[in-house]
């Protein structure tokens, strides 16, 4: 019993353990998707955010360099002076020379600004020189017929304009170091009748552009990538990994090789963004050519001629953002640290207090239960008679009182058998009274299991006892009666040295008859047990 409420109690705890805790759980649960996935959107927004505003400085720093050219190629001090080369005076030259350098100054990026004839001989060049411009002497100009940027510009019609791609600078047949991005921007000059007379050209400081667009990527945690249209770096990553189409190297790095399925991604569209297990990959592109709406040619290779001819759309750069996992997830990381921290701690709590509880209800349990095992044993003690177990005389009253009732509403026969042992005091005179209490035990025993079910037997007093056969008719209340007597003559009781008692005892039936109550029913069966005794003992007598 005790076991059993430890067990219920035990297991009322941990449904409520694991009710309560699943409870948190799921709680906390949908507050970290729900942040996780603010997390993960905000990433994603602020990365392309970033990277438009990279496109965008981009796409703003060429629109600005075609101005630039288109300023030039417009300029009517250049105009003259190609139209004079033949008959060239000094004065012309300097006053254009020194109007190129002012412009150099002004504008700061640009490395070289050069006006070269239709030979290909360059006639004006101004060099930036660390921020010092100054005009290049009329002897140390170069011819540059060989070069696909002349060549290429050369070719264009009025209002086409040439836009190298973005490559390193190279002084006299090598590259320049520490290397110079460079792009190269020209447009063919034509006279006042429309006749090609030159170029001008620009070589613009790809640096500024290069280091802007890195700016602006380091406002978020995410790796900044420039590739141009192969896939090659140009600007991102570490520095033996960019410009690899420059070098004629054979493991030269390759974005496009080294992330196939990245590169695969990011040349399907404009732009777009993608997750991978590696990280989350933003995209975006720039098509240079389609800044000024104009047409132009380009080479990939910065010692050949142009390979062919670019469209707007082979011409483009690949801007990718690239925030790794562990960065993307760092604050997924944090919170779910957090949480389960917190997590924890209310399960301890809440396991903490359920035991407390739960160990308190036990602790009633087992008050109420002893409270019921005290009471159920009064009930026994104030019902039973203590020595025989037979109902007691006060309690056989009460329920005498409701069958009595019973009996003479639904008018059913109730008979009523006083049974008094006979010569009992000798037993307790000869015996002992102990050997009197033992004997008298084993006779209610066998009163007990000699009345049917419905009767009821009772210790009324002393040696006395009293039977109530209810629901049988007045035959059948005297064979059970003489069925006592025979059986208490029959049954022997062992005492512990080996002797033998015996007893007999006299039994007076009375039946209840129509207006009889219960004090004249119990005095008629007492009479009826009188006058046994009054004529020799051992028998039954009926009233
Ligand atoms: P008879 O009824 O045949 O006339 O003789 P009797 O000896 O039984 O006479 P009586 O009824 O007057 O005596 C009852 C005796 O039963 C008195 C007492 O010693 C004994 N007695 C009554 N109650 C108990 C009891 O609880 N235990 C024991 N051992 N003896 C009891
Ligand atoms: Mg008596
Ligand atoms: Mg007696």
């Amino acid at each position: 019993m005790k076991n059993l409420t430890a067990r219920k109690t035990l297991f009322e705890a941990i449904f409520v353990f694991i009710f309560l805790v699943a409870f948190v759980a799921i709680a906390f649960w949908q507050v970290y998707s729900a942040r996780v996935d603010s997390f993960t959107k905000t990433k994603m927004s602020l990365e392309t955010s970033l990277l438009e505003l990279q496109q965008k400085y981009i796409v703003s720093d060429i629109d600005t360099i075609i101005s630039d050219v288109n300023f030039l190629t417009s300029n009517h001090h250049i105009v003259d002076f190609l139209q004079n080369t033949a008959h060239l005076e000094k004065f012309n030259i300097i006053d254009l020379q020194e109007n190129l350098r002012e412009f150099s100054i002004a504008r700061k990026v640009y490395d070289q600004i050069r006006i070269i004839g239709l030979d290909g001989m360059e006639l004006v060049r101004i060099n930036y020189n660390d921020g010092n411009p100054s005009a290049v002497a009329q002897a140390d100009l170069q011819n540059k017929s060989g070069r696909y940027y002349f060549e290429d510009t050369l070719k264009l019609n009025e209002g086409e304009i040439f836009i190298s791609p973005l490559d390193l600078n190279i002084e006299k047949g090598v590259i320049e170091f520490p290397l110079k991005p460079m792009i190269r921007v020209g447009a063919p000059v034509f006279d006042y009748k429309g006749r090609k007379m030159g170029i001008a050209l620009v070589n613009y400081f790809g640096r500024a552009l290069l280091d802007k667009f890195m700016e602006i990527g380091k406002q978020s945690t995410s790796d900044s990538y420039l590739l141009n249209s192969d896939g090659y770096l140009l600007e991102g990553g570490y520095a033996n990994q960019r410009w690899g189409f420059m070098f004629d190297e054979v493991d030269r790095f390759t974005f496009a090789e080294k992330y196939p399925d990245v590169w695969r991604m990011v040349l399907e569209r404009e732009r777009g963004q993608f997750i991978t297990p590696a990280g989350l990959y933003t995209f975006d592109t720039v098509k240079p050519l389609a800044v000024g709406a104009v047409s132009s040619t380009g080479s990939t290779n910065a010692y050949a001629k142009s390979e062919k001819q670019l469209s707007e759309e082979e011409y483009f750069w690949k801007l990718i953002s690239f925030v790794p996992s562990s960065l993307l997830y760092a604050e997924r990381e944090d919170l779910k640290k957090l949480l389960l921290n917190i997590f924890l701690a209310i399960a301890i709590f809440i396991g903490i207090v359920d035991y407390k509880i739960s160990l308190e209800r036990y602790r009633r349990r087992q008050v109420e239960m002893q409270r019921e095992e005290l009471l159920n044993k009064l009930h026994v003690m104030a019902t039973t008679d203590e020595l025989t177990g037979l109902t007691n005389r006060h309690n056989f009253f009460e329920k005498l009182e409701t069958e009595f009732s019973r009996a003479i509403r639904h008018k059913y026969p109730l008979g009523c058998a006083m049974i008094d042992l006979d010569h009992f005091k000798s037993v307790n005179d000869t015996y002992g009274h102990p050997v009197g209490d033992k004997l008298l035990r084993e006779v209610a025993d066998c009163v007990k299991s000699s009345i049917r079910q419905y009767d009821l037997a009772a210790r009324y007093g002393g040696e006395e006892f009293i039977c109530i056969f209810a629901h049988s008719d007045v035959e059948g209340s005297k064979a059970v009666a003489e069925r006592i007597r025979q059986n208490i003559e029959k049954m022997t009781c062992e005492l512990d040295d080996g002797r033998v008692l015996k007893a007999t005892a006299s039994i007076g039936v009375a039946f209840l008859t129509e207006g009889m109550d219960i004090e004249q029913l119990i005095d008629s069966s007492d009479q009826a047990l009188y006058r046994v005794k009054e004529n020799g003992r051992n028998r039954v007598e009926f009233n």
